[in-house]
Order: C-alpha cells, then sequence, then structure tokens
C-alpha cells in the first residue's frame, strides 16, 4: 500500500474527526501518502479529492462533524458507479481506502474491495445500530447530549406538573431511547424494535402516577415511532394532565466528542490504517468483550443485533 484514501459516508457522527485524523496520522507515520476524499462516496464519483498531511488534520480531535463533509450517493449503488469509483481511485493511486460510516456505507467499501480496491470500514454512526460492534463512534457524544437536553425538559417538566414526550434519534434502534430512558429515569420508553405500543397502557400509567402523587411523567420515544406531538394531544385528552412534546432533533449529532468517542475513533482509525498496512481488505474494525477487533464486511453484514431485553426489563422495573 503507497495511499491511503480516507471518507465519511451516511450520517455524521461526533468523534468522525477523530477518526479522520487517527487514520491520518498513522498512514503518515507508516510513510503513507494519504488522500482525503470528500463528501463520501458521491466525492468519490467527482474527483473531489485532496491531499492530506499531519497537520490538515491539527485542531480537529475535538469538533463535531466531519471535515470531509459527507453525502448519500445513489449512483453508487449502481455497478456503474462503482465501477466508476475504483477507477478513480487507481486514477488517483489510492490502493487502499478506510470509510467511516454505517452499514451502507460498508456495503459500498466491500463493493470497491471486489474491484480490487483495499477497503476497510470504521464504524460511525450515533446509531449503536452495527451488528458486528458493541461501540460506535458518535453514539456516546449523542447520547450525552440527549440524557443533558432530556435532565433539562424534566426540571420544568416538574414545576409545572406536565408530562412530556421527548423524541430522541433513532430510525431504526432504540439505543438511545433506552440509554435515556435508564439514565434519566423516564416512566415510559418507547423504541421500534418492541413495537408493542399500547397508548392505553401509557395513559393508566400516568393516571395511576398522578394518582400517587407523581409531578411529572417522562416519556421517550424513538425517533422511528415518531407523531410525538399527536401523541401528546391524545394523552393530554384522554389524561387532562397537560402534555407536551419535544423533538431533538439534529443537535444530537453535533458538538464536541466525550472522551470515550475520540479515544476509540483514535483506535479504530489506527486500526484501519494498520489492516490495510498488512495487506488485509474487505474488512470491518469493531469492539467485543472489551476488545478491538476486526472482521470480513460479508460476515460482519450478515451479522444481526438484538436490544438487550434485560435492559428492557431493568428499565421497566426502575419506572415502576
Ligand atoms: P447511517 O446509518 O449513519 O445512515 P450508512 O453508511 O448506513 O450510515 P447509507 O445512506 O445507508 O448510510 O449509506 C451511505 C452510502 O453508502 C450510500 O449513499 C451509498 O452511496 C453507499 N451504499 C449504501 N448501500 C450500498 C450498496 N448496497 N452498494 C454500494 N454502495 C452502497
Amino acid at each position: 500500500i503507497k495511499t491511503i484514501g480516507v471518507l465519511t459516508s451516511g450520517g455524521d457522527a461526533p468523534g468522525m474527526n477523530a477518526a479522520i485524523r487517527a487514520v491520518v496520522r498513522k498512514a503518515c507515520a507508516a510513510g503513507k501518502n494519504v488522500k482525503g476524499i470528500r463528501r463520501g462516496y458521491q466525492g468519490l464519483l467527482e474527483e473531489d479529492i485532496i491531499d492530506m498531511s499531519r497537520h490538515s488534520v491539527s485542531d480537529i480531535v475535538d469538533k463535531g462533524g466531519t471535515i470531509l463533509f459527507t453525502a448519500r450517493c445513489s449512483e453508487f449503488r449502481t455497478e456503474e458507479g462503482q465501477k466508476k469509483g475504483a477507477e478513480i481511485c487507481r486514477k488517483h493511486g489510492i490502493d487502499g481506502l478506510v470509510v467511516i460510516g454505517g452499514d451502507g456505507s460498508y456495503a459500498g467499501a466491500q463493493k470497491l474491495a471486489g474491484l480490487g480496491i483495499n477497503t476497510v470500514g470504521v464504524p460511525g454512526t450515533i446509531d449503536l445500530d452495527i451488528a458486528c460492534t458493541e461501540y460506535t463512534i458518535g453514539f456516546d457524544t449523542a447520547v450525552n447530549t440527549a440524557m443533558q437536553a432530556i435532565d433539562k425538559v424534566r426540571d420544568t417538566s416538574t414545576s409545572h406538573e406536565r408530562c412530556s414526550i421527548i423524541e430522541v434519534m433513532g430510525r431504526n434502534a432504540g439505543y438511545i431511547a433506552l440509554w435515556c430512558g435508564i439514565a434519566n429515569g423516564a416512566e415510559d420508553i418507547l423504541i421500534p424494535e418492541k413495537y408493542d405500543y399500547d397508548e392505553q397502557k401509557i395513559i393508566n400509567h400516568i393516571i395511576s402516577n398522578r394518582k400517587k402523587g407523581k409531578k411529572h411523567h417522562i416519556i421517550i420515544n424513538a425517533e422511528g415511532i415518531g407523531h410525538s406531538t399527536s401523541m401528546a394531544r391524545r394523552i393530554e385528552a384522554a389524561t387532562g394532565v397537560e402534555t407536551r412534546a419535544t423533538i431533538l432533533g439534529y443537535m444530537q449529532r453535533g458538538g464536541s466528542p466525550t472522551c470515550r468517542d475520540r479515544v476509540y475513533a483514535t483506535m479504530m482509525g489506527s486500526m484501519a490504517v494498520d489492516l490495510l498496512c498488512a495487506g488485509k481488505s474487505n474488512r470491518v474494525v469493531g469492539f467485543k468483550h472489551g476488545e478491538f477487533c476486526d472482521f470480513d464486511i460479508d460476515d460482519a453484514l450478515a451479522m444481526q443485533k438484538n436490544i438487550s431485553n434485560y435492559m428492557i426489563e431493568v428499565a421497566g422495573d426502575m419506572a415502576k
């Protein structure tokens, strides 16, 4: 491997910059050239490629977002687009590529590997929904951001003796909702994995809590379930308890990464470069059973992840 490329793809996540920095600096330390591909696979197809040195990544370890920008690219889902991407890599001398993103981005990396470009994926998503790893870059920051915001909503909710429905990110995955549900002491948690949403059960829960003298009722709702505003209207009508919806939205994707996200992103970015330098391809970096590890992309994409039933049970017990 002479030249390593790096790109970020799919949804952005805090800590992606720390991963980019690690890739660039580890590659430079190993005597490789480094090219940054901006705007994910879209930028690759448009040859939006820049030379990078260890100085190009100064002062970014603490910054949210991604200095390389990110995008979704439908053209890259086609065989033609993938062939064009591999050709562009070859044209720029990129013989190793680190792809920081989610499962979709790995599928792109897998296709490039099949076309002769050595690729390694690094898990970057706030949703924690990548099966081969117990950690993804950005989750720790996002869940802490959401937790702090929910604490604030809870204060005012108690003062006004309201019920609050707080919608957090997670279109297909309830990890942020479940972790916040536990960390914020929510009375009810709604997640897409366990879709047994029963509004009457929530209404009864609110009414019985009021009778016990509870001053607030926090419901954490995952984005994948949605409809928080209409849910609030119906719950207020049924319970007579003033109910408000707060949708936290994109704030959860930004901000300075936590220590854990900076450190793990640095380790994972570095490991990706080590794998490329060792001649490996079609791999993804993960974290399992307390250790950094790597998997074949085909195996990683075939894995299934189940949210912990025990965590759900504990969350429920805390609210009883
Ligand atoms: P997140 O979960 O944060 O959204 P992601 O990487 O899963 O991240 P996607 O939008 O699924 O996000 O994928 C990012 C990009 O990867 C797509 O826009 C596309 O360019 C490429 N990609 C996705 N799936 C494939 C595929 N099957 N083959 C080739 N490229 C793909």
